[in-house]
């Protein structure tokens, strides 16, 4: 018998959504020169939240010469202990606000508000805290010597953790010393504007951190401005190419954290209750927009019909609907181009022969949605079984013996994440050593923590995030 839940929606009047915001130039929101704008929605509802200045040729300009002069002036000069006390000044602000920000992330981007709550801003702040830790000990630590900060880093982050993906990028950038021009992605500008404003509460001196906003020339503009020393990208491969590319060309240091088809490995011997847990937080965790999503599920053959059972009556119990409410555990749906996208793959899917699997859920009739999804019969020739889908959609294959799975596993472009499923560590470290991945989750799926590094191997991309290992590409060691 199912429940029905009474509607538990988020109180959103202690939020001060603006209904416009400038780009953030040394230390002050301010209009693009040319005066232009865009809109930011609410996927959940199709409504505009607000409209946010959009950042030409010359605004990025304006962005990089002040991060330059407050490299030279102020943040260069300053101690490790000094800069490191602005970090945490950041990361308690942080958790003072927290609130806000959980909100203002759901509403922009449409994630689910517990998640938000309890996954996005924490960890936020943990990075801030983490790499605030590192800023008194660079000469100490295991770098041959002190090193030395860069400059003025560009970095370029997607839509998917937008508050996450800003701490992660500028955190480990002002524990080595350098200062910061970042842009959030089109769609979600908000929480990183936020961010802005509690500088300024903190007094971070000015121009340490320069936000702007804008779309896909906007982050081009940045990448090949002249005065970048080191690009930091995290979004689609097509465009971490690219990126690679202009970097290279003009001897700028670069890091790409791109996108992946986490293998998700059950052996027959695995707790598997728990596993289909791990499933679920592997593919519907943040509407399966992760880059670390465990998107191809490898089951061993005996005990798949248990799971793909189990795992039909799990996606029905998940509730998809408003992201506001605090028992949603399915958002919106990021944008409307990408439940485009989500919706051809699923057609994909079942063209090319695999037999799809759906949430009878009732989707709100307003808003970007998509119903849990997983896709037995698949074979690793699909489509579905090779591309990143970037929603709440799984391919399930099977498996009979581990040199099989590690083989199927590592067959693909990619290789940031993977899990493994089995009561016996000693299998699971086995395995774990052949696969190509990034990070591999033992028993479990989708942890962070600020002190493990995060990267990929192959079209994944390269460089380290978290960890010491995320402070090496913003040092000259
Ligand atoms: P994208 O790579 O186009 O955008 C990511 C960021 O890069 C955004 O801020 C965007 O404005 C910026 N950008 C776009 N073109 C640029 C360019 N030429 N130079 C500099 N910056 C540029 O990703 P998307 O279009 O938002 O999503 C497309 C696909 O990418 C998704 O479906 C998903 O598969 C993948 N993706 C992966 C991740 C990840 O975390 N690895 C995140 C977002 C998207
Ligand atoms: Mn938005």
């Amino acid at each position: 018998m199912r429940f029905e839940y009474e509607a538990a929606p988020e109180d959103t009047t202690h939020v001060n959504l603006q209904d416009s915001y400038g780009l953030f130039i040394n230390g002050e929101f301010t209009s693009a020169q040319d005066g232009k704008t865009f809109q930011t929605l609410n996927p959940a509802t199709e409504e505009v939240l607000a409209d946010v200045a959009y950042a030409a040729e010359s605004d990025v300009d304006r962005a990089v010469k002040a991060a330059q002069s407050a490299y030279d002036t102020v943040w260069s000069k300053l101690t490790g202990k000094e800069r490191g006390k602005y970090i945490y000044r950041i990361a308690r602000r942080l958790q003072e606000k927290a609130r806000e920000l959980a909100v203002l992330e759901s509403l922009d981007g449409g994630k689910p508000i517990k998640e938000a709550r309890d996954v996005d801003i924490p960890l936020a702040a943990n990075h801030f805290f983490y790499y605030a830790g590192w800023a008194d000990k660079l000469s100490y630590a295991t770098f041959g010597g002190p090193p030395k900060s860069l400059g003025v880093v560009g970095q370029v982050i997607p839509w998917n953790f937008p508050l996450l993906m800003a701490a992660w990028k500028i955190a480990p950038a002002l524990a080595a010393g350098n200062t910061v021009v970042l842009k959030p992605a089109e769609t979600t500008p908000l929480t990183a504007l936020h961010l802005c404003k509690l500088f300024q509460e903190i007094d971070l001196p000015k121009g340490v951190v320069n936000i702007i906003c804008g779309d896909g020339a906007t982050g081009a503009n940045l990448i090949k401005h002249p005065g970048i020393k080191k690009v930091a990208f995290t979004g689609s491969t097509k465009v971490g190419k690219q990126i690679a590319q202009i970097a290279h060309a003009h001897q700028k240091a670069v890091t790409l954290e791109l996108g992946g088809k986490g293998a998700h490995i059950i052996f027959e011997d695995a707790a598997i209750n728990q596993a289909v847990e791990g499933v679920v937080r592997g593919i519907y965790f943040n509407q399966g927009h992760v880059c670390c999503a465990g998107s191809r599920l490898f089951v061993q053959e005996r005990v798949m019909d248990a799971v793909i059972e189990r795992l039909s009556r799990r996606i029905e119990t998940l509730r998809v609907g408003n992201p506001l409410d605090k028992n949603t555990d399915i958002g919106a749906i990021n944008s409307k181009m990408q439940l485009d996208k989500i919706n051809d793959y699923i057609s994909i899917g079942i063209d090319e022969g695999a037999k799809v699997r759906r949430s009878s859920c009732k989707l709100p009739t307003r808003g970007y949605f998509c119903a849990p999804t997983f896709f037995t019969d698949v074979s690793p020739a699909h489509r579905i079984a090779r591309e990143e889908i970037f929603g709440p959609v799984l391919s399930v294959l099977s498996f009979r013996t581990t040199e099989e799975v590690i083989q199927k596993a590592n067959n693909s472009p990619y290789g940031l994440s993977a899990g493994i499923w089995s009561e016996k560590g000693s299998k699971v470290l086995a395995v774990s050593q052949r696969l190509e991945a990034g990070i591999i989750w033992d028993n479990t799926f989708n942890q962070f923590d600020p002190a493990a590094p995060f990267g990929g191997y192959k079209e994944s991309g390269f460089g380290r995030e978290g960890g010491m290992q995320g402070l090496y590409p913003y040092l000259s060691v």
